[in-house]
């Protein structure tokens, strides 16, 4: 399976739960961002850049437990900033995990990845999400850093060698060859990773160099190739949002589903770009126009095909098409 069963069956509870009670806006997924800092400057990230000026800051471990308890989604991303370098990480993953059993994921460029797991033992709630951009040359400029390719695939058999699952993260930008990512697809599957998650590159708000996303135009013909590699290999991506991603078919979008909460509180509308900070998780809610987010009426939503928010979409509309839903069953048992 490309998702762990208990996630996809605990998940499917809660939004069963929550739409019989009526609820519309609700999240599936919390980003958890304890902090911003970064043993690692990649290119293109919007973190380092819109939060330079907090870039110290790291949520106190109540805070972040408590932002979990808040949001109440069944899956909380951990990330950041690289979220090892959070000095409450064990105790954090932990408390998520025994406590409140959430399903953690922990997105890490997997430079600390094995003092942490001296500390933290494997867990059917516990995901490992590597950051790996490209084959060793390409990867190891985009993330501005000698020899992290080879620390990737180090971590990766090191820890599918003591049982934790793993996936890994790729962002495809304008000057990635779409033969490399066939070959990274590949690669990886040799490797034996549990899952891998293709996504085009964010176009942050704070950022201004659009030299480096794709276009509209561009994205089409590099997600083909993905699409079709989604058959034979462990690709997570949904089919629905594959088939967005080469323009075959047009998606809303639901922002709610993947909320932020990070030292200056609860980011909103959606995790690339930002009308402020609030207090609360309900404070959040209050000041978001969710259905002018849903349909990309904003300027900033021109062009986006942010996973978090399209394949959002995508699980709030299974069952509704049981041509759609099947395809999902399908792909995700594969
Ligand atoms: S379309 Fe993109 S930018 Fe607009 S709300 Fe959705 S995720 Fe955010």
């Amino acid at each position: 399976m490309r998702v762990p069963l208990k996630q996809m069956l605990d998940l499917g509870r809660y939004m069963g739960r929550k739409k019989r009670a009526g609820e519309k806006y609700f999240p599936l997924v919390l980003m958890l961002e304890p902090l911003h800092a970064c043993n690692l400057a990649c290119i293109g990230c919007g973190r380092i850049v819109e939060y330079k000026d907090t870039i110290r800051d790291q949520m106190p471990l109540e805070d972040a437990v408590g932002a979990a308890a808040e949001a109440d989604a069944p899956i909380v991303s951990i990330c950041g900033g690289e979220p090892l370098m959070y000095k409450h990480i064990v105790p954090l993953t932990k408390r998520l995990i025994e406590e409140q059993k959430r399903h953690v994921m922990i997105c890490t460029n997997a430079i600390l990845v094995e003092r942490f797991i001296k500390q933290v033992a494997a867990s059917p709630y516990l995901s490992f999400n590597l950051h790996i951009d490209g084959m060793r040359e390409t990867n190891d400029r985009i993330l501005a850093r000698d020899g992290h390719f080879d620390t990737v695939v180090r971590m990766i058999k090191l820890l599918k060698e003591k049982g934790y699952r793993v996936q890994t993260n790729s962002t495809v930008f304008r000057e990635t060859d779409a033969e490399e990512v066939e070959e990274l697809i590949k690669f990886l599957g040799g490797l034996g990773v549990d899952g891998m998650l293709v996504t085009p590159g964010y176009h942050y708000q704070v950022l201004t160099n659009d030299d480096l996303y794709l276009t509209k135009e561009e994205m089409p013909l590099k997600f083909q190739r993905v699409r079709k590699l989604a058959d034979d290999y462990k690709i997570i991506n949904t089919p629905i949002y594959l088939d967005y991603l080469v323009g075959e078919r047009d998606l809303l979008c639901s922002p709610w589903t993947t909320v932020t909460r990070n030292p200056r509180g609860w980011k909103g509308p959606c995790y690339l770009i930002t009308n402020g900070h609030y207090k609360s998780f309900a404070e959040l809610h209050q000041a978001t126009d969710w259905e002018y987010y849903r349909t990309k009426q904003d300027v900033r939503c021109r062009d986006c095909k942010l996973h978090s928010g399209f394949e959002g979409t995508v699980a709030m509309d299974f069952g509704k098409n049981l041509k759609d839903s099947w395809r999902m069953v399908r792909h995700y048992v594969a």
